[in-house]
């Protein structure tokens, strides 16, 4: 399975990601993602049928921002590093 997380710090809020995986991510007040599946845990599996466009969110995000691993991630500031 894969697993998603943002990396706010780095976000710019730019909303390509959404556009990519509209079910995968939102956007908070300030336009910052998270990922909509566990409010940006990072510990729940992404369905498979949602792959696809995560990697289009992966791919698309120009700041990086988007953080996928094979594995759940265990805290934000794993996912930050
Ligand atoms: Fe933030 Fe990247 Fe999504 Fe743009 S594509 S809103 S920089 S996470």
């Amino acid at each position: 399975a894969k697993y998603t997380i943002v990396d706010q710090d780095t976000c710019i809020a730019c909303s390509a990601c959404g556009i990519a995986a509209p079910d995968l991510f939102d956007y908070n007040d300030e336009g910052i993602s998270f990922a909509c599946l566990d409010d940006n845990q990072g510990m729940t599996p992404v369905p498979e049928d949602m792959e696809d466009d995560l990697e289009d969110a992966y791919e698309s995000c120009p700041s990086n921002s988007i953080k996928m691993a094979d594995e759940p991630f265990t805290c934000k500031k794993e996912a930050a590093s």
